[in-house]
């Protein structure tokens, strides 16, 4: 990277993984885009998740070599929060942007978003979606808890536009499996989704396994949030109304004279009912207390094993 010593107005992120022949046409048009339509400074900042392909590793390299372009290079597979997240932090633009290696979504929808600057945060809703039927369900569940969850009131999608001050309030958060919904959302409410121009394309061939998106999702509902907890106390509550309802029922039969039976299969049912769920509220206290002993132990979302084409710091 010939270093431009000012900051750019706008830094791209783009978490790498595996990825092969259309990073180059990524690098391209982003490029085209900033200097053709957007028409100012900005930084491509490629962060490689620890891939292990050859050909991704040598990719990477050469465009390193290219004019705004940094790459930074993890020490292992870190996932794909943990990468954006190493791309947020060394960005430094007045504006970051985050987009999908594999074409996903256009580059050419910057400009939609960055027409809505006013916001703190801008992300683009896709007119079609061309994903297999089990990552169409995984996609819909997680749209729903992105809603009860976390609150969204918008749809979101990998490309996002977000401003620095919501970049450096979520870089301030500490958490080892970061989520970055959940972390936009501890720090702004102001978020709106602008009509993507394209359609999504069928690009790109996953890289999430089944297992890899389950604790995704798991630590989005343990990690960043308290719902669990939330369901499980209620549920606690619940029962324990239940039980009371059922214990004056007896009490009441007993004092109006009215036989009861002894009900050895309803017994059961209430042994076990109580049983699984004190396990299950045990079960997800200890997942709770496995996150917060990651992090007092300082586990990293990410690291850095170097960058290439960096700027020099100022
Ligand atoms: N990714 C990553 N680390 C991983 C898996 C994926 O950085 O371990 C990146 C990948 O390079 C891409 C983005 O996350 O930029 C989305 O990945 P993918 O296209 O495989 O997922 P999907 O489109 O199915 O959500
Ligand atoms: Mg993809």
């Amino acid at each position: 990277m010939t270093a431009p010593t000012q900051k750019p107005r706008y830094s791209v992120v783009v978490p790498v993984y595996n990825t092969e022949d259309c990073l180059t046409d990524l690098v391209m048009r982003l490029q085209r885009v900033f200097t053709d339509t957007v028409k100012a400074s900005f930084e491509i900042i490629l962060v490689d998740d620890g891939s292990v392909k050859a050909e991704t590793k040598t990719l990477l390299d050469d465009l390193s070599q290219k004019d705004g372009v940094m790459v930074v290079r993890l020490t292992r597979n870190f996932g794909k929060p943990g990468a954006v997240l190493c791309g947020l932090s060394a960005s430094r633009g007045d504006w970051v942007i985050t987009i999908d290696d594999d074409l996903q979504q256009s580059p050419e929808d910057i400009p939609l978003l960055i027409a809505h600057e006013q916001h703190d945060m801008v992300t683009a809703t896709h007119a079609r979606k061309q994903h297999t039927l089990l990552q169409r369900i995984t996609s819909w569940i997680k749209a729903l808890f992105d809603r009860a969850v976390l609150g969204y009131q918008v749809k979101l999608s990998p490309l996002k536009l977000i401003r620095r001050h919501v970049v450096d309030g979520m870089l301030a958060i500490k958490t080892n499996r970061p989520f970055i919904p959940a972390l936009i959302r501890q720090v702004t409410n102001d978020v709106v989704s602008v009509p993507s121009a394209h359609q999504k394309s069928a690009q790109g061939r996953s890289r999430y396994s089944f297992k890899r998106r389950w604790n995704q999702f798991s630590d989005l509902l343990v990690g960043n949030s308290n719902f669990l907890m939330q369901v499980f106390t209620r549920l606690g509550f619940v029962v324990a109304g239940l039980s009371f309802a059922l214990a004056a029922g007896v009490i009441a039969r007993k004092l109006l004279g009215i036989p009861t039976q002894a009900g050895w299969s309803s017994l059961m049912v209430a042994i076990l009912l109580i049983g699984g769920l004190n396990l299950a509220a045990v079960g997800i206290t200890g997942q709770y207390f496995i996150r917060i002993l990651d992090i007092t132990s300082k586990k990293p979302a990410f690291v850095e094993r170097e960058r290439l084409g960096a700027p020099p710091t100022e």
